[in-house]
């Protein structure tokens, strides 16, 4: 009879607890007005249906297609005359289910075309400084004619064909439509004048050099370019403003390329005639180079260089450069001058020989000849290493004044040293930093081959993230290279690198989520914060094991292919059983930022007695003590309850209930293991930024002692601001800190410590002063 009554008692009792429990959680959620689960929502409104395209999973779907242009061009360069002329036939296969009435073509020159609205779309008033050559060019001289001059497009049996030009985008308006698996030829004639890309800032051009009267060239977009066709964009014609870089499909290209007799050549593809443009010097130098695993071999020397920059050769020579089989391209860019001294050096990349190629003026020297091949030799390794095999035959890294500039097998790179020889510190890692970017791009976008018009994190942001990766390693590897006892000067990457921008001005932050043109600050927008935000996924969300294994999951789906955002973010989760919508979303598509502190900590010792309060729960609730289950009661120091005997206790030296719980239920030998805590916490922590983080603590104990504890990130999806953990230790807890090492990006770090450390913010200090306190 008892025995039933107790039962049904403890039964009741349950019920009012959970009950109880409810009540108190629901009295939390309105009483902080903050009860926002949305930061744990699936991020299905935001994603696109999955589809027989894209699957769910984030892999190419079963009806996966991809539009394929192939390009033969003739490019004849006229050095003296700095203009290019060019004549190419476009095969365009449509892969697509759909028919197309038209063709797209991009004219990126055009955004250099006098008539170019690009100039006209800035409405931020009068600069505080401009460059002398970009004042000239916006207020002082006649605008730069630089954009295309079609001359004809015409059909493969070379009647014309009718073509619309809408600023930088061209409609060639076919008769017929292009079926679904239909090919069709047409070609091009076109000349520009090339800008001198150190006065307008372009991507391409030349420098000149007043001093022996040459060029160096590096010549990009440089010919009509089949624009993307895709499940996603249908044509991806959103004109070329600037900000917003390219969206090509791939493709075999075969370009033969004049120039003077005495420039070299360097360019997408595989050379096809080494031997006609190769003196026997640089031939047999080249074959050295082949060979030459642990250091650069100089093919055109700064001695040779310093005597060709003399003359001016009137007769030429044609370059023909081919892209081979399977290894398809999504662009074209080459190099050229006679200023360019040339070094190469053989890599192992999965087996296979890669060359690891560099091209500079002698201006470039000593910075080039010593860092610029052994920065694109560890690019390679480490990207390889993250992503799949570097697929192409060479790397080039081109140095040319204040660029940054990317194309497959080849880029464009910053690093001038001082004209006597000298650099500082900062030039020589900025060089070294661009190079491993602009090499690294031929990862992403160049065979991870995302729309950059659209979406500029999705190159620039995963580049940045695996550059921050490559030169950390360069930096262990080559430790003569960097300070004593230092890691590499990594510019972004590092937490918290991003703060000052995700602390900034709300009003001036747009989310990574955002098409390039829109953004305030494209750098900390589409190349800081996704890097920064991967780095914290790698080393304090995901783990290095499970991100590495899914961002290679990601690479190596999408290699050769056209993936979408969705495609990156369902892969990353697809591949590692994180849920990281929460993460996505906060990082990806908000402009939130990461704070969260440590706040009240209350103390808690054992009571033997009954509380009052829950004398007070069982008078409410007519039950007595013999109607409950054993219970054991946690006192708050200085509470009502509490007395200084409490104190410092065993639980089972207090409780009555709790000795005869652990008699009744252990074993003397159990008993005798059991370390009783003496010490009991609630410890509260605030989040008053949006991105829900993992909480990282380090408790430290009055013995000196350290215990770190990472609870996951979901501990914030019921509490959006702030939670409570109660501790049971041994020994006092003296300190509490809140993600001790930097790895969250947190923006505010005065409350990340309990015992506060002692300076009081400014507007405390005004605030005790106004009260009279
Ligand atoms: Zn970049």
């Amino acid at each position: 009879m008892n025995k039933l009554k107790y039962g049904f008692a403890s039964l009741m009792f349950l019920f009012a607890g959970v009950a109880l429990a409810q009540e108190q959680e629901a009295k939390q959620e309105r009483e902080s007005g903050h009860y926002n689960q949305s930061r744990f929502k699936q991020l299905y409104e935001e994603f696109s249906t999955p589809n027989s395209y894209r699957s769910a999973s984030g892999a190419p779907g079963p009806a996966y297609y991809q539009q394929q242009a192939d390009y033969k061009m003739d490019i004849t360069l006229d050095d003296k005359n700095a203009k290019i002329y060019g004549e190419e036939t476009i095969t365009y296969t449509n892969n697509s289910p759909d028919n197309l009435e038209f063709l797209w073509v991009q004219l990126d020159q055009n955004v250099r075309a006098k008539d170019s609205k690009s100039p006209l779309r800035n409405g931020n008033g009068v600069n505080f400084a401009y460059t002398a050559g970009n004042f000239a060019e916006t207020f002082v001289t006649e605008p730069f004619d630089g954009g295309f001059n079609i001359e004809w497009v015409k059909d493969a049996n070379g009647k014309p064909l009718s073509y619309t030009i809408n600023q930088t985008m061209m409609r060639i308006n076919i008769p017929q439509a292009l079926k679904s698996g239909e090919q069709i030829s047409f070609s091009i004639k076109w000349w520009y004048n090339i800008p001198d890309h150190t006065v307008n800032r372009a991507r391409s051009g030349y420098e000149y050099f007043p001093k022996d009267g040459n060029r160096a060239y590096v010549i990009a977009q440089f010919f009509p370019r089949m624009a993307v066709y895709s499940d996603v964009e249908g044509w991806q014609n959103h004109q070329f403003w600037g900000s917003g870089e390219f969206a090509l499909p791939f493709g075999n290209y075969e370009v033969n390329i004049t120039v003077p007799e005495d420039h070299v050549v360097d360019a997408t593809g595989v050379l096809q005639n080494r031997k006609d443009v190769f003196t026997k010097d640089m031939m047999k130098r080249y074959n050295q180079a082949k060979k030459s695993y642990d250091k650069p071999v100089v093919i055109v020397t700064q001695e040779e260089v310093e005597a060709k920059e003399k003359g001016f050769a009137e007769k030429t020579k044609t370059w023909s450069f081919k892209t081979e089989p399977g290894k398809m391209v999504r662009d074209f860019g080459f190099a050229t001058s006679r200023k360019f001294i040339w070094d190469m050096q053989a890599v192992k990349v999965g087996g296979k020989d890669v060359m690891a190629v560099s091209m500079y003026p002698k201006e470039g020297n000593p910075l080039w000849e010593d860092f610029s091949t052994k920065a694109v030799v560890q690019t390679l390794h480490t990207y390889s290493k993250h992503t799949f095999d570097y697929p192409y035959h060479k790397a080039i890294s081109v140095h040319a004044k204040n660029q940054g500039m990317e194309y497959p097998m080849i880029c464009w790179n910053y690093g001038r040293p001082n004209e006597d020889g000298t650099y500082s510190d900062r030039t020589k890692y900025g060089m070294i930093s661009v190079i491993i970017h602009e090499v690294g791009h031929n990862f992403f976008p160049m065979i991870v081959n995302s729309d950059e018009r659209q979406w500029g994190w999705m190159d620039e942001g995963l580049d940045t993230f695996m550059q921050y990766l490559t030169e950390q390693e360069y930096g262990k590897n080559y430790p003569e290279d960097v300070a004593p006892n230092e890691n590499y000067p990594s510019r972004r990457g590092a937490p918290e690198k991003i703060v000052p921008y995700m602390a900034g001005d709300q009003s001036y932050i747009a989310p990574i989520m955002s098409n390039p043109e829109n953004v305030y600050q494209l750098g900390a927008n589409a190349y800081g914060k996704p890097a920064t935000a991967l780095n914290i996924l790698r080393e304090t969300v995901m783990g290095k094991e499970l991100f590495d294994h899914a961002f290679k999951t990601y690479a190596q789906r999408w290699m050769f292919k056209h993936p979408t955002p969705e495609d990156f973010f369902r892969t990353m989760e697809d591949a590692s059983a994180v849920d990281l919508d929460w993460f996505w979303r906060g990082w990806f598509y908000t402009t939130d930022y990461v704070d969260i502190g440590v706040g009240e900590v209350k103390k808690f010792f054992v009571s033997g007695d009954v509380t009052t309060q829950m004398k007070e729960y069982m008078a409410a609730r007519n039950i007595t003590e013999s109607d409950l289950p054993p219970l054991v009661y946690l006192v708050e120091e200085g509470s009502a309850d509490y007395t200084d005997a409490m104190k410092g206790k065993a639980p089972s030296e207090s409780s009555k209930t709790l000795k005869e719980f652990m008699m009744d239920n252990m074993t003397a030998e159990e008993r005798a293991k059991v370390k009783e805590p003496k010490y009991f916490y609630e410890v509260t922590f605030t989040k008053p930024g949006g991105i829900p983080m993992p909480l990282i603590v380090e408790y430290t104990y009055a013995d000196g002692t350290k215990e770190n504890v990472t609870y996951p990130p979901e501990i914030w999806r019921k509490n959006d601001k702030e939670v409570k953990r109660v501790m049971s230790t041994q020994k006092e807890l003296v300190g509490i800190v809140v993600d001790p090492k930097a790895e969250t990006a947190d923006i505010d770090t005065t409350n990340n410590a309990w015992p506060m450390k002692d300076e009081k913010s400014d507007f405390d200090q005004f605030k005790e002063k106004v009260r009279g306190e």
